[in-house]
């Protein structure tokens, strides 16, 4: 059996979506900024997406705009905005566990003489609302917070931190890295006080290399990518047409079914969670309670996690050895996040550091995600498998 549980990596385009793209990209071809039938063919393809991904979020047209991915959202949104309001002040606020597409970005601010506050968390991965509020200066242009964490699922309390920051400086503004939570929430960010919002095609079934921003109308933001003025100047470069098509398709469809599929994670999640914790020697990293599908108030409280995320720690087995073995059954899971991979740090995850694990809990944690498309039965094989393997791994240590 082959089961795929590292949908927080990325997820499988959905057939309809690359069908879309195809046709787009063998057929309607165009330049959207070109002034004939081809190019306005294209142009229409973008418009309607504009449209698909705005209703989603209830926010105007105009306030989204077409990136390569979560990655570049995230750093127009804090570089753009740092830069273009930094005459008010250079003070920005952010939390020790968020992606390194925002912890990278940030620190480049600080090179170009930016503060950096980076909030603690408390020992499921969620910041305190105590800490954003005294961290909050008359100086504070930006605070950057992210929906749900990408390796422990922590939901953060978007809503409450949102309406604290408006009330306590109401010229800061609000950055949600919301990649891990569109699509699998409704997340509507004029109820939560957001400004800004970064979103990933490839996290909810679309192509890779195309994601969105949004940006409320009237905040002040500098593009970080120069040229032809595309977009209204803010991100040039000709649109990736079919990336964008297929992104809106893939939120079109995911939307239609979000809250039978909502239900069936949160289900999954418990059981997994469940048969996770009666093995010996497992423990679990971060919220182990499911939210209700409302965003905000309600799936932020404490102790709840988005429900396509589970990360546990299996004392003795380092992640990578029980990574690979479970590689060996067919089974995909990630060590930490993708990304960190690419930069693996001695310490290992900060996520799992600013939430205070001892480093031998760090060094055996997995990250299992999954996807509506997961079963049950894929679950049930991977507890049967882990149950067989991890005596065998914790024996073969011992030696
Ligand atoms: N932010 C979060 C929370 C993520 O999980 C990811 C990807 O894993 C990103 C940003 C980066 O997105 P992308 O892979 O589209 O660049």
């Amino acid at each position: 059996m082959d089961c795929y549980l590292d949908n927080s990596a990325t997820t499988r385009c959905l057939e309809s979506v690359a069908e879309g793209m195809k046709k787009i990209l063998c057929e309607d071809y165009g330049n959207p900024s070109s002034m004939h039938r081809v190019g306005f063919a294209a142009e229409r393809h973008v418009r309607h997406a504009r449209e698909i991904l705005s209703e989603t979020l209830r926010v105007d047209e105009k306030e989204i705009f077409f990136t390569s991915g979560g990655t570049e959202s995230d750093n127009l949104a804090l570089i753009g905005c740092a830069q273009a309001n930094s005459r008010q002040g250079k003070h920005l606020i952010t939390t020790a566990v968020e992606h390194p597409a925002v912890i990278q970005a940030m620190r480049h601010l600080e090179e170009l003489g930016f503060q950096v506050t980076y909030l603690p968390v408390d020992g499921t991965g969620r910041v305190r609302l105590e800490a954003l509020e005294q961290a909050i200066r008359p100086d504070t242009i930006l605070v950057s917070m992210m929906y749900a964490n990408n390796e422990v699922g922590a939901l953060q309390p978007v809503e409450e931190a949102g309406g604290l920051i408006k009330r306590k400086n109401p010229q800061a503004l609000f950055h949600v890295d919301a990649v891990q939570g569109y699509g699998k929430f409704h997340i509507y960010p004029k109820k939560l006080h957001i400004d800004l919002l970064s979103a990933s095609a490839h996290k909810f079934h679309g192509p890779k290399g195309c994601g969105f921003l949004y940006v409320r109308e009237g905040v002040k933001i500098r593009p970080t990518v120069f040229g032809g003025g595309q977009q209204r100047g803010l991100r040039s470069g000709t649109e990736n047409v079919a990336g964008i098509a297929g992104m809106a398709l893939a939120a079109q469809e995911v939307f239609q079914t979000l809250d039978q599929d909502f239900e069936r994670m949160v289900g999954l999640r418990r059981k997994f969670l469940t048969g996770l914790l009666a093995l010996p020697g497992v423990t679990v990293n971060g919220p182990t309670g499911c939210p209700g599908l409302e965003s905000g108030a309600d799936s932020a409280a404490a102790g709840f996690a988005a429900p396509h995320i589970v990360n546990a720690s299996f004392a003795g087995v380092r992640s990578e050895v029980l990574l690979h073995a479970l590689e060996e059954k067919g089974i995909y899971v990630s060590a930490g996040s993708a990304c960190a991979s690419r930069h693996p740090s001695r310490e290992g995850s900060a996520t799992l550091r600013a939430m205070g694990l001892k480093k031998e809990a760090r060094d055996c944690a997995l990250r299992f995600s999954f996807s509506p498309f997961t079963t049950w039965e894929e679950l049930e094989y991977t507890l049967e498998t882990l149950e067989g393997l991890l005596p065998t791994l914790r024996r073969f240590r011992q030696k």
